[in-house]
């Protein structure tokens, strides 16, 4: 059935537009845009009121599976760096996760984000003690919630070749069978340079040239990861994975915190994508990105923090204020606005528009402004009055997913207590009781 959206404020962060309008949705699509659209016979008006409507937002770098994690207990003793960091907690938790605590990590972490209004997430998945079918788990989970997704495992080492290979077929299945799947697609997922050796990124560039998906991979997080490439393998980091054909389209380079100007220039020739999450270099206190230097192709995540694109955005903008070489004042905002474009290279349509055509993926923000709103000053609005607490209604492909700040056809109260009994369980696993 049609659905008529009377009295919108259709806007787009990048370019900042912002115009009264109504919004035809029908067959997941905006299908007409105009003032003072007439209801057609039998089409179900809903009267916004002037509330902002708005693409729905993409964060292009999470791990779902760490959705389970707050408020666990800490480690016996304080990691003391970011590889301590990975060693005594995150390789801690990864290696707890069964079936179940993948499943309710998935549905958390999706109900969240489709909350602060994020409609697609692009993960970063792993659980070495269930590898095959993993990235199944999560796209069931995110399929009930109804968002879209782009999945991948993070292929290493670090647990031996059997588990490895494991990890490169979990990928190359999920790519295979979602290759033309309109919720999700797959991408070649690969921890960090430091946990794979020659052998296995040279199989992870490989998948991605055959199936034309990218590798998703964190680079230069922690100044270890480029100290690693240059002891261990006596190459520049960028250099060996460029070497591997990891540097391609569609790949996502996650952080880049510790990457120089020529670095970030030869990822950016390759037309990969780098991905900035400042919260959680913030949290990890590894350092400032250089955004000065990123390319075009920048957009935001949140690495495992709960998918909110707006704190992310204000966390991203303060961030860049106190760095040493800040960006200009639209940067973050258009980081963000990146994220749709990353997913329309996924996905083959455009994400990130409300024009007649546009997938219907939106949110509808109850934001009235103390102050005028206009294109020229939306990103102001945007950084300093918009927050996530605003998000009254998120359409995916059309469909209602939340309406009126709840959940559609989900009982969230129940299916949080089932998580929480899930995570008990986890954590008692991860401590060995
Ligand atoms: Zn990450």
């Amino acid at each position: 059935m049609n659905l008529l959206l009377k009295n919108t404020l259709a806007t787009t962060l990048i370019p900042p537009a912002i115009e009264e309008c109504d919004l035809r949705i029908d067959d997941g699509k905006i299908i007409d845009r105009a003032r003072h659209l007439r209801p057609k016979r039998d089409e179900e008006v809903v009267d916004l009121q002037g509330r902002i409507v708005m693409p729905g937002f993409v964060c292009s770098h999470t791990h779902l599976y760490s959705a389970l994690s707050r408020g666990m207990p800490p480690p016996k003793s304080a990691p003391r760096n970011f590889v301590e960091i990975l060693q005594k907690v995150w390789w801690k938790l990864d290696g707890a996760l069964d079936e179940e605590a993948i499943y309710y990590s998935a549905l958390v972490g999706a109900i969240e984000a489709v909350k602060f209004g994020t409609t697609t997430l692009i993960d970063h998945h792993a659980s070495p003690n269930f590898v095959t079918g993993s990235l199944d788990l999560i796209k069931h989970a995110m399929s009930q919630v109804g968002m879209r997704g782009i999945l991948c495992y993070e292929t290493t080492d670090r647990g031996g070749k059997l588990r490895r290979d494991l990890g490169l077929k979990e990928n190359e299945r999920f790519v295979m069978e979602n290759a033309s799947n309109a919720h999700f697609r797959g991408t070649i997922g690969a921890h960090a340079q430091f946990t794979l050796d020659d052998d296995s990124l040279l199989w992870l560039g490989e998948l991605a040239a055959m199936y034309d998906c990218g590798v998703h991979i964190h680079v230069a997080e922690d100044e270890a990861d480029v100290v690693n490439a240059q002891k261990k393998h006596k190459q520049d980091i960028v250099e060996r994975l460029e070497k591997f054909g990891i540097l391609r389209k569609k790949s996502l380079i996650v952080h880049g915190v510790h990457l120089s100007k020529k670095q970030l220039a030869t990822i950016a020739r390759s037309g990969a994508w780098m991905i900035h999450n400042p919260r959680s270099n913030m949290n990890n206190a590894v350092g400032h990105a250089p955004l000065q230097w990123y390319g075009e192709h920048a957009a935001l995540g949140t690495d495992g923090f709960p998918a909110d694109m707006f704190e992310e955005s204000k966390f991203g903008y303060f961030r860049n204020a106190e760095s040493e070489s800040p960006v200009g004042f639209s940067r973050i905002p258009e980081m963000l606005n990146n994220g749709q474009r990353l997913a329309s290279e996924f996905f083959g349509r455009t994400f990130g528009m409300l024009q007649k055509g546009s997938p219907a993926d939106l949110v509808i923000l109850g934001y009235y402004p103390p102050t005028p709103l206009t294109s020229r000053n939306l990103l102001g609005h945007f950084l300093f009055g918009m927050n996530s607490s605003m998000v009254e209604h998120v359409m995916v492909n059309g469909n209602r997913i939340v309406w009126d700040k709840h959940l559609v056809g989900i009982d969230e109260h129940e299916l949080m207590q089932k998580a929480a009994c899930a995570a008990k369980k986890l954590w008692s696993r991860m401590h060995g009781r």
